[in-house]
């Protein structure tokens, strides 16, 4: 295989911030360029104004290939102890005036290269003395890739074992002058890499490297081409040096980060089936955090219709829908779920989420631009990360952002994907803006309907009821476990790209069949809500109660369906407030970063159909009490 040596130096205000260089494979060269790129531009040191990257492609027979010197340490308990090992190992090699070498380096600092010094003449032979002379075109065999930080061991293992092969070398000193490092090494055929600590006192800048070299064995010139133009590869690194954090010490390390910022979550374990009624370590709670908007998920016709469907078909399915797992109830909800949403057809997939992850994924390859709402939820952002497309963020329902962005973006296929009802907000996606600018531009347009089902429009249908049937998306995502009380996802569009996403989505075709009590039960959900708009009337009227009574109390919130947000602000406030709900009786999630952005900690508060308007009276005024309380309210 070919190999490049590729170099990169990084300067800021013409000051040296940071350099690496590689000898690597053609397949690696492109990510070595980025990491390098990217670790210029964000050096502790400062972000690079002048990158300089050099790739050269290198011939095979030009790379020598030398093997690791041996490395072993030497502890000492003071400066002297090490000073006084390096002049023994330095007379071993023959050097009479060892402590004259030595004090070279104590008294050197800042220099960028090394001294060179000729035992033969006692002199040093570095032809510029402020730069010293520099190593290049040097790596190692390991496979780097993965090397995130910068290993000073390694880098100097391959330094080293490439000076001690020069010619007419005999030694090479190095003390470090980082103030923070305190280690250093002698290294020599001889001798191997030898490591010793301490070389200098903590806090101290001086140091540097020293070649020591006999000038009666090689030229100057010859020794200086060597170090800076033979290209060499060192292998057998012991990787054992690298420095190791185990996953479990990094877990632990993120919990503690998690409980310092107020953002560690526990789960709270519900005694009782989802209603609007439950309790929680026997304390009575009036629920205001479900996603079961329409009281369904424990409705006795629903729960009926699970029990018999797993009674008739079983509890699980054995196979992937194109193995065994698909049968007569998965089909038929399928048919229901495209009548309901007016599509051609429907797809089951176990969740929402992994409907957005394969949908996504599969329909965006890399020549697809993905257009993205700023706001949409967690499963848009990962399919999005899942596939091979670009992803352009647009301001949150902002058309003329979206625009701007569209026109602004060099595409040959595109999507627009939104959610419907924004889980965090409870807005509702501009719908007939987002499929004119479709027409406009040529763009496929996915809307995710979780809390849109069963929640907008007069039957409950979703955003194209909502909007008079005047607007129609490409695809519709949908979850069966929120308003319809279940649990899986789904997609409705045409025959055509639903056959597509059946080919192509991975988390459609790589994952066990929906189990028919899950099936059961939707299929029930469905024919309850289709037979009878009560319950979204009921929940309709839940949301313009609410908002009113909030308004009523002085307390604004965006949200126009049954997700109604109050934003608070403070993560801390934010959490107290809905501690003190909590005591007064009503169950309201505090919604924190990284769900929502920092600083917009909310609560969020979730209607049902069978909120009363008492209830919901209730919960406004105890709002209002604890706004007032922490000075939200005056
Ligand atoms: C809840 C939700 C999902 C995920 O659905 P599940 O079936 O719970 O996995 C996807 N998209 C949006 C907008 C959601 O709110």
């Amino acid at each position: 295989m070919k190999l490049y040596s590729v170099k990169m130096r990084a300067s800021k205000n013409n000051s040296h911030i940071s350099g690496a260089e590689k000898i690597i494979g053609k397949p690696a060269l492109a990510a070595a360029v980025t990491a390098m790129t990217k670790r210029a531009l964000e050096h502790s040191l400062g972000e690079a104004d002048f990158i300089n990257l050099k790739i050269e492609a290198a011939a095979k027979e030009d790379i020598t290939v030398l093997p690791a010197l041996p490395v072993s340490s030497c502890k000492s308990d003071t400066v002297d102890g090490s000073i006084k090992v390096i002049e023994a190992k330095l007379r071993e090699l023959d050097i009479s005036d060892p402590q004259k070498i030595i004090s070279l380096l104590q008294n050197c600092c800042h220099m960028r290269g090394a001294i060179l010094y000729d035992i033969y003449t006692g002199t040093r032979m570095e032809p510029d003395p402020i730069r010293g002379v520099r190593v290049t075109y040097m790596d190692s065999c390991l496979d780097t890739q993965s090397i995130i930080n910068k290993n000073h061991f390694y880098e100097a293992l391959v330094l080293a074992t490439k000076v001690a092969h020069a010619p007419g070398m005999v030694a090479e000193l190095c003390i470090s002058d980082d103030p923070n490092y305190t280690t250093g090494y002698l290294a020599s055929l001889k001798h191997g890499y030898l490591r010793l600590a301490p070389v200098k006192k903590y806090g101290s800048s001086h140091g540097g490297r020293i070649f020591i070299f006999d000038s009666s064995k090689t030229s100057v010139g010859r020794l200086i081409d060597y170090l800076e133009k033979a290209k060499i590869l060192v292998s057998g690194i012991d990787t054992s040096y690298f420095p190791k954090q185990s996953v479990t010490e990094y877990a632990q390390c993120s919990l503690a980060q998690l409980k310092k910022q107020q953002l560690y979550r526990t789960m709270t374990v519900i005694d009782t089936p989802q209603n609007k009624n439950i309790t929680v370590q026997q304390k009575p709670l009036l629920l205001f955090s479900s996603n079961d908007y329409l009281d369904l998920a424990n409705h006795p016709d629903v729960k009926q219709a699970a029990a018999a469907a797993a009674l008739a078909w079983g509890a699980g399915t054995g196979g992937s829908r194109l193995t065994t797992g698909t049968n007569g109830l998965n089909t038929l909800l399928e048919t229901k779920l495209a009548e309901f949403k007016g599509t051609e057809a429907a797809l089951l997939f176990n969740t929402g989420y992994t409907a957005n992850l394969g949908v996504i994924s599969a329909l965006a390859d890399k020549d697809t631009v993905i257009f993205s709402d700023e706001y949409n939820h967690a499963s848009i952002i990962d399919g999005c990360r899942l596939s091979k497309g670009t992803t352009v963020i647009y301001k949150h329902n902002d058309m003329a952002d979206l625009e701007a962005k569209i026109k602004n973006t060099a595409f040959s296929k595109g999507i627009i994907v939104s959610d419907s009802v924004f889980s965090m907000d409870g807005d509702i996606v501009n719908l007939p803006a987002i499929t004119a600018l479709a027409k406009k531009y040529t763009l496929f347009t996915i809307i995710d309907e979780a809390h849109a089902t069963g929640v907008i429009g007069q039957t409950g249908r979703g955003a194209v009821e909502y909007y008079g049937h005047t607007c129609h998306p490409d695809l519709i995502v949908g979850t069966l476990s929120k308003a319809l009380g279940s649990e899986g996802g789904f997609v409705c569009g045409s025959r055509l790209i639903i056959d597509y996403l059946a080919n192509k989505a991975r988390s459609f075709i790589f994952s066990t069949s929906q189990n028919p009590a899950a099936i059961g039960a939707a299929l029930k959900s469905l024919e309850l809500i289709t037979a009878s708009c009560e319950p979204v009337r009921s929940l309709q009227h839940n949301v313009s109660y609410f908002k009113q009574a909030l308004s009523g109390a002085g307390i604004k919130t965006t949200g126009e369906t049954a997700v109604i947000p109050v934003i608070i602000g403070n993560e801390q406030t934010a959490l107290q407030i809905a501690a003190e709900l909590y005591a007064a009786g009503f169950m309201v999630s505090a919604i924190r970063y990284p769900t929502v952005p920092e600083k917009t900690a909310r609560l969020r508060i979730a209607l049902m159909s069978s909120h009363t308007e008492q209830e919901l009276q209730n919960l406004a005024g105890s709002i209002k009490k604890a706004f007032l309380k922490h000075g939200l309210l005056s």
